[in-house]
């Protein structure tokens, strides 16, 4: 079934892939990853991933304070390890911290999918000191294997509905994306840092992220929305969650 969806995916325009999913999501939701809140309500799940940095993050959780809204982390346990200070900053704030993987290898090319998730949860709990109950795969990358191995480690699987592109060299067109893609009860995918494929390492850019935050999170606001972290935007709310498989 997944490997007809992905060869379904790489065929169809946008447009037609969205009401494939509209009609196969619900049938394939036991096997579904969050990607939002079944909800009406002008609200949206933030979430920053491949942090920490000892000079990003610190960046990211001024903004996300100045504007007065929560967010995800998804963390790297290894990075986590080098800069404890921003991992227990992101949890004094009140934000959630999430696992992104120990590193940041695809876990489809990882041999024990399910070792190196406990590695990481494990590692990541003890440097942060609260639990860790939830995980974004790296590069959105995902098989049928790797989704079970997350779940029988306990773990939801987090993907997003909306990508705000802070990987882009242009500032006023991630602003721009990221205000004409929210959508009530959206997971919006953003980054404190960033991390390179370490299968095909590439240097990152160079972000004004709070200039890019600054704009964007007072321009969600006065469209209605509040800002929170996963947790918060799944209190009382059900995920809606979708059938995410990517090589
Ligand atoms: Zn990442």
């Amino acid at each position: 079934m997944t490997s007809v969806i992905r060869a379904a995916a790489g065929r169809v325009p946008p447009r037609a892939r969205r009401w494939v999913r509209r009609v196969v999501d619900p049938v394939l939701a036991p096997i579904g990853s969050v990607n939002g809140a079944r909800t009406d309500d002008p609200v949206l799940g933030l979430t920053f991933d491949d942090g920490p940095d000892p000079i990003s993050t610190p960046v990211v959780l001024e903004a996300l304070a100045r504007h007065r809204a929560r967010a995800t982390f998804f963390v790297l346990a290894d990075r986590a390890e080098e800069h404890p200070q921003a991992v227990r900053a992101v949890v004094a704030a009140g934000h959630e911290i999430g696992l992104h993987g120990p590193d940041h290898r695809r876990l489809p090319s990882v041999p024990d999918p399910e070792s190196w998730l406990a590695d990481g949860v494990r590692r990541l709990e003890a440097v942060a000191g609260v639990p860790v109950r939830r995980f974004r795969p790296p590069f959105g990358s995902q098989t049928l294997g790797t989704y079970r191995a997350a779940r029988r480690s306990g773990l939801q699987v987090v993907v997003w509905a909306a990508d705000v592109a802070d990987w882009i060299d242009d500032p006023a067109a991630m602003v721009r994306l990221g205000l004409e893609r929210a959508r009530p009860g959206a997971v919006m995918l953003l980054h404190d840092a960033y991390a390179p494929d370490p299968a095909a390492p590439e240097p990152g850019p160079v972000l004004d992220r709070a200039g890019v935050l600054d704009a964007l999170l007072p321009g969600w606001i006065e469209r209605g929305y509040s800002l929170e972290s996963v947790e918060g935007l799944l209190r009382g709310r059900r995920p809606s969650t979708t059938a995410w498989f990517r090589p």
